[in-house]
């Protein structure tokens, strides 16, 4: 039976996190003939469908262009998928706020378990996934009918470019939902990469010791990198950086080719966000600091002198280098 991978999008663009939820969907139907269908549900999604259409994997984009969908609310949303679950016995969603909206609606809808965040796939009915804060890494198989599978997409490759596949219309069915509607949204609006698919995060915990000195020690050294800047949950708590910032458990998760960690201590709940980074450097005076167990690179001192240092440093370099 074919997959169904639910397309994170904002009806303007196509998340990153699709390309990677399809990886894991290319794994799981890794037997010959196994569709993969890409579900782009929204209004004016000509752009974003074309786009899927390229994803190498992909078989064939469907898409549902209709107001009903335009704001992403995860009722309508759960009903289309559930109304289209008949051909397909996979039904996958990147773990964003939105898959972690919609999916386990969809679950209960088709009554079966929902398994979350997998970051490995076994085989197509059995799955790794973190537990305890990343702690432990549980094995599930399921023996559900049906799977609804949200990804936890720092542990996949993005899905490469392929051949354009065909995109073709959804059957979107009569379904209603009077009952939920989007007041409206404050988006924050940033000229730094996203955080959850930087390249490289500059990160500063509680040691900052208030938003001003967090600004001016974090930002220069985030913008000499090009960098992303994530937060602990003590330095967002106490006012130091915004609430999209923070990585961990209860923030996001992120997995970027160097994160740079500064007067953060490595609490469990932190290192769930970004122990998957490919280079994690340390900077804390403390060395017993859990998070240099983690770490691949740990400087031991204070981040007030060694921070300005280390941008000064790349600031000669790329001098030299120009
Ligand atoms: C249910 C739950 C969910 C949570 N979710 C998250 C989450 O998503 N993300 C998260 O981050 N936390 C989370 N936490 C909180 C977590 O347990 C820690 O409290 C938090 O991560 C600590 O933040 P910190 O490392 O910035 O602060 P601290 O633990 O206070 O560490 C500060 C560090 O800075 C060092 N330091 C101090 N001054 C300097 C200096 N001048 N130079 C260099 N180093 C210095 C210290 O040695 C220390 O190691 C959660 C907790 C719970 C209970």
């Amino acid at each position: 039976m074919a997959i169904l991978l639910v397309v994170d999008h904002d009806n303007t663009s196509l998340s990153e996190q699709t390309a990677k939820a399809l990886t894991a969907a290319s794994l799981i139907g890794d037997e010959a003939g196994t569709e993969i269908h890409l579900l782009v549900a929204g209004e004016g999604v000509t752009a974003i469908a074309e786009r899927a259409a390229r994803l190498a994997g992909a078989s064939k984009v469907l898409v549902a262009d209709d107001p009903r969908y335009t704001d992403g609310l995860a009722e309508p949303l759960a009903a289309l998928v559930v109304s289209l679950a008949d051909g397909y016995d996979t039904i996958v969603a990147a773990a964003t706020s939105s898959g972690k909206d919609v999916m386990p609606r969809v679950a209960a809808l088709l009554d079966v378990s929902q398994i979350s965040e997998i970051t490995e796939v076994l085989d197509r009915v059995t799955f790794k996934r973190p537990v305890y804060a990343g702690n432990a890494v549980q094995t599930v198989r399921s023996t559900d009918a049906k799977r609804a599978i949200t990804v936890r997409t720092s542990a996949f490759a993005v899905a490469s470019e392929g051949p354009q596949v065909p995109i073709v219309p959804a059957t979107t069915g009569q379904h209603q939902y009077p009952a939920s509607s989007l007041v409206s949204e404050q988006l924050a609006k940033s000229e730094r990469p996203d955080l959850t698919s930087a390249k490289v995060v500059v990160a500063g915990g509680r040691a900052l010791g208030s938003a001003e000195k967090f600004n001016a020690t974090i930002i220069p050294l985030a913008d000499r990198l090009g960098a992303a800047v994530g937060a602990s949950r003590a330095a967002v708590d106490a006012g130091y950086a915004p609430n999209d910032w923070q990585v961990g458990q209860t923030g996001k998760i992120v997995a970027p080719d160097l994160y740079i960690a500064c007067g953060i201590s490595g609490a469990i709940q932190h290192l769930a966000g970004m122990k998957d980074s490919k280079v994690i450097v340390a900077i804390n005076q403390d060395s017993e600091a859990p998070i240099f167990q983690v770490a691949d690179y740990g400087l031991v001192g204070d981040l007030f002198e060694l921070l300005p240092e280390l941008e000064t440093a790349l600031a000669s370099r790329s001098a030299t280098k120009s």
